[in-house]
């Protein structure tokens, strides 16, 4: 699924210990992330999973700027502004070529993994209940420059990081 001239990326946002929702949302406030969010997937499509477009808020969905692409088994859904996909495969290939985000949740995130090229993941210092959490980044993968920690307008710290997977060769 992925090439020489394609990016598959997947960007979330977790707690120390891996937490990325509760009870279909995200269970913090860090503007500057999504800030961030918006200004890396604008212009490339993003792919979700069901439950993860259901958590957007209707005034945010679909994603202004890009295309929405929704995995789910379900054969008769569909929602204004979204392309379904039945499977993640099905889903990258209606993405090619180029870039393409994966944008959660769970589920999605760790299928996805075998195949992302890149990981962008914000650290939120915070400890939360959670329901959903992030998948496990192995040492197949490196940061590939120091992340600083800043102070988000809402009190609380976050620092964004950028794995690739470490070259076979
Ligand atoms: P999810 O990954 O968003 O969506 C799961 C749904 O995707 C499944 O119920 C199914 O939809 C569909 N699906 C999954 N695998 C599939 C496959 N192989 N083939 C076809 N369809 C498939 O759900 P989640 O794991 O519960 O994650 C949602 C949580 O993550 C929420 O709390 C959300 O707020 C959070 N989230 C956090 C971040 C972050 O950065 N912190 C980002 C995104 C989401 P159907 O049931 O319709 O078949």
């Amino acid at each position: 699924m992925s090439g020489p001239d394609r990016t598959i990326g997947l960007i979330w946002a977790q707690t120390p210990e891996g937490v990325i929702g509760f009870e279909n949302t995200i269970p913090w406030r860090v503007p500057e992330d999504m800030a961030n969010f918006k200004a890396v997937t604008m212009g490339h499509p993003v792919v979700m999973g069901r439950r993860t477009w259901d958590s957007l808020p209707p005034r945010f969905r679909p994603l202004d700027g890009r295309r929405n692409i929704v995995v789910t088994r379900q054969s008769d859904w569909s929602a204004e502004g979204a392309e379904r996909a039945g499977s993640l495969p099905e889903a990258m290939a209606m993405s090619t070529p180029g870039t393409v985000w994966i944008a959660g949740g769970g589920e999605i995130y760790r299928a996805a993994m075998d195949f992302a090229t890149d990981l962008l993941v914000t650290e939120v210092d915070t400890t939360v209940d959670g329901d959903a959490y992030a998948p496990l980044i192995g040492p197949e993968w490196h940061a590939v420059e120091p992340a600083q920690w800043r102070e988000s307008t809402t009190g609380l710290r976050f620092r964004i990081r950028h794995y690739i997977r470490h070259r076979s060769d």
